[in-house]
């Protein structure tokens, strides 16, 4: 049995910031990393946006190029699972038999896109945008597409809506929602990103459910929404959010909930195992209810180097400032902070002109702004977020007056 200092498991955004920032640290111990997938470690964000659309070839998304891996002293162990995790053996079993011991264990497996549960979502042609697999999939049907249905109006289906239609692909949106975006965005921003949408030909189907997925010689041929009304698709992108990868430390005896749960220093309730990214569900002095858990590289990255950071005997509690980015047609989308318990917003700017942002309160306290093509906005607000500002101040709404005036007059919470 081998045995590591430091075992990483999950090869993703998280995992692998993970191992730069402990070999950066100059961490001399030994260092394994454990991915599922069998391709050198990539960025997800290109997958629904310029991978399909442009040339991009799969090794232009690698984080770093194989020749840093093999210069580096992490032992990759990819293309395998982990199956199961021992805490009191401080041992961790991958799907070919395999048993690696670990000092420290960090759990970065992020989460699997979830499937749809009606009949005929296993047709070819039906896909989630998780893994590169995924999207290599979905590029080699765009070809041979002329209609497509996306099934979830979230980031995921969104960006990959407007990937296809860039691509001259028919694309129908089916939300069971009213409105687009529910869980992440206000009423301002995902009535924007809709009219965007529109205007590039997406049409959208809100408060509607899908009965079927309907199909011939087993590749699907349409969609089947509960109204009965049938929408013909070659292609069908199901876009309905994320279960995260918790089930072997959960089985372990770790405390889950939506994700594993961990503390300010991303420590689960396991002896000396620690889970960071996607799959974390952590402490937050950011949301008032005091847990999050956030699907962005912004926390995947930022956990990693926290947790590093401990790791090389610099305890540091993680505390960064959430942010996030999307990216539809020519429109960037960015968020500062987290819009969780909202309860007003206030829009600043004219959305008809392209470039506006909303900032929205919790009582007195800044929650977070959301940004359209407004860098200037979104780049104050970063100072901003966690700060009083009175709600019902009307320049607040004034475009024409900075945010940062009101960080030198406001107090932090
Ligand atoms: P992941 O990057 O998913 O990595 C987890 C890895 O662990 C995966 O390789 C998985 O296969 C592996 N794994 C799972 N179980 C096991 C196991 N048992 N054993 C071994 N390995 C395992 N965020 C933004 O901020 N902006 C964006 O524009 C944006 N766009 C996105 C577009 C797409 C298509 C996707 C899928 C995500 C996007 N995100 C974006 C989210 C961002 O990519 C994730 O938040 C980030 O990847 C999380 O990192 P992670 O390491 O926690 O999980």
């Amino acid at each position: 049995m081998s045995h590591y200092d430091i075992v990483v498991v999950g090869a993703g955004h998280a995992g692998t910031q993970m191992v730069f920032a402990l070999t950066a640290g100059g961490f001399t111990g030994s260092i394994a990393l454990i991915g599922d997938e069998v391709s050198i470690p990539y960025e997800r964000p290109p997958l629904t946006k310029g991978y399909l659309t442009d040339d991009m070839l799969s090794d232009e998304l690698a984080f770093r190029a194989e020749a840093w891996w093999a210069g580096s002293t992490v032992e990759r162990h990819l293309g395998t699972a982990v199956v199961a995790v021992d805490a009191d053996a401080h041992t961790v079993t991958t799907e070919d038999g395999g048993t690696i011991s670990y000092g420290t264990l960090v759990w970065s497996a992020g989460g699997e896109a979830r499937r749809l549960p009606t009949p005929g979502a296993q047709l070819d042609g039906v896909h989630v945008v998780r893994k590169l697999s995924d999207a290599e999939h979905v590029k080699r049907l765009v070809a041979t597409t002329r209609k497509a249905v996306v099934i979830g109006g979230g980031y995921i289906g969104l960006e990959t809506g407007a990937s296809l239609r860039k691509l001259g692909i028919e694309v129908t949106v089916v939300e069971a929602l009213d409105r687009l975006l529910q869980r992440v965005t206000g009423e301002d921003i995902a009535a924007y990103i809709k009219a965007k949408h529109e205007r590039e030909g997406v049409e959208f189907l809100l408060g509607t459910g899908v009965s079927e997925i309907l199909g011939e010689d087993g590749h699907v041929t349409g969609v089947q929404l509960t109204s009965g009304r049938v929408l013909p698709a070659e292609l069908v992108i199901v876009g309905i959010g994320l279960i995260p990868n918790v089930q072997q430390l959960a089985d372990a005896g770790a405390e889950v909930g939506n994700g594993v749960l961990v503390d300010k220093f991303c420590r689960t309730t396991l002896p000396d195992v620690y889970a960071i990214g996607d799959c974390a569900s952590f402490e937050s002095d950011w949301v008032p209810d005091d847990r999050l858990r956030l699907e962005s590289v912004q926390n995947a990255n930022d956990q990693a180097k926290a947790v590093a950071n401990t790791l090389l005997g610099r305890p540091q509690p993680y505390d960064a400032l959430p942010w996030f980015w999307s990216h539809q047609y020519d429109d960037r989308l960015q968020t500062a902070g987290v819009l969780t318990g909202y309860d007003s917003a206030v829009l600043r700017g004219d959305p008809a002109t392209g470039k506006f942002s909303v900032v929205y309160m919790r009582g007195d306290t800044v929650a977070a702004v959301d940004a359209i093509n407004n860098v200037k906005d979104y780049a104050q607000a970063k100072s901003l977020i966690g700060r009083t500002v009175a709600a019902d101040d009307s320049r607040l709404a004034d475009s024409a007056v900075p945010l940062k005036a009101f960080v030198t007059e406001s107090q932090l919470v």
